[in-house]
């Protein structure tokens, strides 16, 4: 089994902010997870580097274009290494290779006769590097910026969208995983009922993009150049990688480029013979208490590289994760992610490691003993439904589940009170703890990795995979090693 999963590429005209952040989490999470169950996992970040928007912030810098993407492209890096993103490359669509492969699908459409030479006039935003119609600008500004969009009239090569409805419409019909969650399938599929025009391709008032194989007076549209880093990403046409991962299993999205993502990359694939990506994610935006979207402009931007310094990642992690049901619009707070670091973190998580390995030590010399697993507690384990959660990509509750059990597990220890055991059922509720941990361990690998890596060497077991989540698998004997917790209670004032 192979699972490869894309992030959309990061637009670095300005800095990182917290929505970069949280699309990366949620990629990493699953690409974790599948490697977590065994199979072989490619998992693809990066920075999107051309367009007029790029040039313009340049410019306000003092900065050629290329100095500026490589300046700004490495503060996206950055944030992948203190989040403890997993990706397996960081693409940068200013690399000579996708530049490469960009040229290459733009001209194979064009010899199909799929791309014609036109006349482009239009309202056209800056910030979306996109054509607006005057009936979807809101109150005569750009929907998604509010901001005045420009008339602009340019020669422009056209690739024949409008041909591709019917082919969209019956895709959609055919295949239900295609979008998810199937809310937004209904929204692309009722958005198809309307006309759907062939899509503007390249420029040629500005000169910071990839240039048109055909003509070298006109760059590709940033779209037509950035989606194509999915390909690029995996060597297309001839690399290993596309062989072994093409079609990518996921495209993790914003919602606000749902369009992008299925209409035109779609079209853009069946005109170029590609095989269609099998599923394309959104997640929700992240609000502050504002409750608007986070914006630079609105000036309520957090930035995650601060947020790394300032806690645990991992309780950073834990708490988007966990607070924003995956799909949906989610709030940030540092109170609310205070709370939870205090209250289930702390509280929970850290207390039953420190409680267990306090009595192994206390009763056990610092060694597991060796027991028998408790059933009652085994049962409350439920590996099938965070095995579905996550199929489902309900990260929220698959962790969830997890922090159920380990809750479980320390009501198990207030009902055992093995302060007043002794003999075989005590060390029968040790080890069923131990075994419990080591499962917890196991399982927030993919959540939480620095935190399942200390829960794991702790008790004295090894990292592992789903087939290791089941119990009975300590000997006993293990030494134990008590470590610094594992979260530090954050005062408030
Ligand atoms: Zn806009």
């Amino acid at each position: 089994m192979k699972f490869y999963i894309t992030t959309a590429i990061d637009y670095p005209s300005g800095e990182p902010h917290l929505g970069h952040a949280y699309e990366k989490l949620c990629a990493d999470v699953m690409a974790r997870w599948h490697r977590f169950l065994g199979e072989e996992v490619f998992f693809l970040t990066g920075t999107d580097e051309h367009g007029q928007k790029i040039m313009k912030a340049a410019k306000k810098n003092g900065l050629s274009p290329q100095e500026f993407v490589n300046k700004q492209s490495e503060k996206f890096r950055e944030l992948c290494l203190k989040w403890n993103i997993s990706n397996d490359r960081f693409i940068r669509t200013t690399e000579e290779q996708h530049i490469r492969v960009a040229q290459n699908i733009f001209k194979k459409i064009y010899e199909k006769g799929e791309i014609y030479l036109g006349k482009y006039s239009g309202l056209y935003c800056t910030d979306c590097e996109t054509f607006y119609l005057e009936k979807d600008l809101k109150d005569g500004k750009c929907p998604i910026h509010g901001k005045e969009c420009e008339q602009l009239s340019e020669e422009s090569y056209f690739f024949k969208m409008g041909k591709y409805k019917q082919k969209l419409i019956d895709y959609l019909e055919k295949n239900e995983k295609s979008i998810y969650p199937k809310g937004k399938r209904t929204e692309i599929k009722n958005r198809l009922r309307e006309e759907l025009r062939d899509l503007s391709v390249s420029r040629s008032s500005f000169n910071w993009g990839v240039p048109v194989p055909i003509n070298k007076k006109h760059v590709q549209y940033v779209w037509m150049d950035a989606l194509i880093n999915y390909v690029s990403g995996v060597d297309y046409p001839n690399g290993e990688n596309f062989k072994k991962f093409w079609p990518a299993d996921v495209h993790l999205i914003g919602k606000d480029i749902l369009w992008h993502h299925t209409v035109i990359w779609w079209s853009i694939l069946m005109a170029a013979g590609i095989e269609l990506p099998k599923t394309v994610l959104v997640h929700g935006f992240i609000n502050t208490s504002s409750g608007e979207k986070m914006s630079k402009s609105k000036g309520t931007v957090i930035d995650p590289l601060e947020l790394a310094e300032k806690y645990n990642i991992d309780a950073v992690r834990y708490f988007l994760l966990r607070e924003i049901p995956f799909g949906e619009d989610g709030f940030f707070s540092e109170e609310a992610l205070i709370k939870r670091n205090n209250d289930e973190l702390a509280n929970e998580l850290g207390n039953l490691l420190n409680r267990t390995l306090s009595m192994i030590e206390r009763y056990c010399n610092g060694k597991i003993p060796s027991g028998k697993m408790d059933s009652g507690l085994a049962a409350k384990l439920e590996l099938e439904k965070i095995k579905k959660h996550m199929q489902e990509f309900e990260l929220h509750l698959a962790l969830g589940k997890i922090m159920g059990f380990a809750k479980s597990c320390n009501q198990f220890i207030n009902e055992k009170k093995p302060w007043m055991l002794s003999g075989e059922k005590l060390e029968n509720v040790l080890y069923s703890l131990s075994e419990a941990l080591r499962v917890i361990g196991l399982l927030l690998q993919p959540f939480l990795p620095q935190t399942a890596e200390k829960i794991l060497k702790q008790i004295g077991a090894e990292k592992g995979k789903i087939e290791n989540c089941k119990f009975g698998l300590l000997k006993g004997g293990e030494a134990v090693e008590k470590g610094k917790i594992l979260f530090q209670k954050i005062q408030t004032e």
